[in-house]
């Protein structure tokens, strides 16, 4: 990418599937942040309220939609290393007050996407914010208020499926 603060990594670059052009050379992932409602008095766990989005910069692929923090994979980290790696990055977001509940990968052959579901730490007070040229805007977005934005068309594709997984995960 482009901006002179941009992060640089060893990974990062572009690879054809035959069908599209893909950023990363040895794939990408991005992370699917949420949090919950506190559970039900007999232990049901409270529903998704609200996600971490990802107002993407202008000059950015498909700039100026909206998507999760993420990027390229480097060649010697897991899909979940490097999207915890990018939110750090681009989202100030510490990992420690993160729990992995699982993934979903779209394989496009010589390219995959990974995206890790994630929800907060119980209690924990989780602030993101943009501090990566590569984002105009960090915040949680309630739920509600998701299909209301410009999404990015892949994760705007895949975000019912993904709020799926994450029910699945409990
Ligand atoms: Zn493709």
């Amino acid at each position: 990418m482009s901006g002179t603060l941009h992060h640089r990594h060893p990974g990062d670059g572009w690879v054809e599937c035959g069908d599209h052009r893909h950023w990363g050379l040895h794939g990408a992932a991005g992370l699917f942040l949420t949090r919950r409602a506190p559970p039900a008095p007999d232990g049901t766990p409270g529903a998704v309220t609200d996600v971490v989005l990802q107002h993407r910069a202008t000059w950015s692929h498909h700039g100026g939609t909206w998507g999760i923090p993420g990027g390229a994979v480097t060649p010697t980290e897991t899909p979940t290393q490097g999207a915890l790696r990018e939110a750090a990055e681009e989202a100030g977001l510490d990992p420690a007050v993160v729990r992995v509940v699982g993934e979903h990968v779209l394989d496009h052959g010589v390219w995959t996407y990974t995206t890790v579901l994630a929800e907060t730490i119980a209690g924990a007070r989780v602030h993101v914010a943009a501090t990566d040229p590569e984002g105009i805007e960090v915040r949680w977005v309630p739920v509600a208020e998701v299909s209301g934005l410009d999404l990015h068309p892949a994760f705007g594709d895949a975000l019912p499926h993904l709020l799926g997984l994450l029910d699945a995960a409990r």
